[in-house]
């Protein structure tokens, strides 16, 4: 696809692809409720508040009085304002079988939708984010944007990383930089880890503070344009203990190993186990408790997951994360984590921050 598509050309492919999707399911229509879906189909920028119908003909988004300049600026898509909106999906229903995202339609949404449309609903499992999976040239677009202001804010928290700063305020300078360099929040809690607390995977900023001595782990990713960004970075602060720094080579190697066994046509366990087995020679097989990978797009966790036993085959588009860890609980972990697109020729790294072995002074000089 073009980057010259505009946003209605870009609506209408995706409108194909799930009506493409229906006509293989034998339904009539799909009530889309799950808000990245939402706003993958509309453009819509308040979708935890909407819904999309697509019929064979017709794709409407439903929201309330809240939103109608926000509807009438962002949603590709003819907006339906109404409190009411399970009767206005009802008023536009074609005869045939209602389909549902059943990962997001609660029992009582359900419920209350059989009686607004006086059909049972009919169950979809992952339909749209199964389309999201391999992202457009917009989309990329976007994550590589969000991904640059991500570099950009590691590089800004950095030069207020010392001893004697908590982690939490690490994690502000991270959001302020964020927000106010353009970004629309982060995608997710910041993880600053230090110390102990680095052996920790999800270690959210904690009033602890930074020490002489300690592993740093920052996770962070900014959102734009409705995309995310997803990166990590460990960094030692003074004098290292060699242990810690042994660890994090290690771990740098299995990460650089994975990231080149990222490519079209290969399947997600077998770059999973490009990781494993380098940390299984550096002893650290057992340390590595997580799987090495997802994929990212309008939500910092979706498909294709890069796992032990995933047997999704990576194809162009596709946009993921290659992060392998290693914990020690009560002593340290170290984590290092790129967001990569595979390409039709192999991959792009678009996390450009600098992962080498990084230290800062323990002092002022
Ligand atoms: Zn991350
Ligand atoms: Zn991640």
């Amino acid at each position: 696809m073009s980057a010259a598509m505009n946003a209605a050309d870009v609506a209408a492919q995706r409108l194909a692809a799930v009506r493409t999707a229906l006509a293989e399911r034998e339904v009539a229509a799909l009530l889309v409720t799950r808000p990245a879906n939402v706003r993958w189909l509309s453009g819509f920028t308040a979708p935890e508040d909407a819904r999309v119908l697509v019929t064979a003909d017709d794709a409407w988004l439903f929201t309330d009085g809240r939103y109608t300049a926000q509807a009438a600026e962002t949603s590709v898509l003819p907006a339906v304002i109404d409190r009411s909106w399970r009767t206005e999906v009802a008023a536009r229903l074609p005869s045939g079988a209602l389909a549902v995202e059943a990962e997001h339609l609660t029992l009582a949404g359900a419920a209350a939708l059989a009686k607004a449309t006086d059909r049972e609903p009919v169950r979809t499992d992952g339909l749209i984010a199964h389309l999201r999976r391999r992202k457009d040239a917009t989309e990329i677009d976007a994550i590589r944007r969000a991904a640059e202001l991500t570099d950009r804010a590691y590089a800004h928290v950095l030069t207020h990383l010392a001893p004697g700063v908590r982690e939490v305020d690490l994690a502000l300078e991270i959001e302020r930089f964020v927000r106010s360099e353009g970004g629309d929040g982060m995608a997710f809690d910041v993880i600053v880890a230090s110390g102990v607390r680095s052996a920790m995977p999800h270690g959210v900023a904690s009033p602890k503070v930074v020490e002489a001595g300690d592993l740093v782990t920052f996770d962070l990713g900014a959102r734009v344009d409705g995309y995310c960004a997803d990166m990590t970075r460990t960094v030692g602060v003074g004098d290292v203990a060699p242990a810690h720094r042994a660890l994090f080579g290690a771990v740098l190697e299995a990460q650089e190993a994975a990231v080149a066994a990222v490519a079209p046509g290969a399947t997600a366990h077998e770059v999973d186990a490009v990781a494993r087995t380098v940390l299984a020679r550096h002893g650290q097989g057992d340390a590595f408790v997580h799987s090495l990978g997802h994929g990212v797009g309008l939500e910092i966790h979706e498909g294709p997951g890069l796992a032990p036993r995933a047997d999704d085959v990576l194809e162009p588009g596709m946009v993921v994360t290659v992060e392998p860890g290693a914990y020690h609980p009560g002593d340290a972990g170290v984590r290092i984590e790129d967001l990569v697109v595979v390409t039709d020729a192999g991959a792009e790294v678009l996390s450009r921050s600098p992962k080498g072995w990084t230290t800062v002074p323990d002092a002022a000089a």
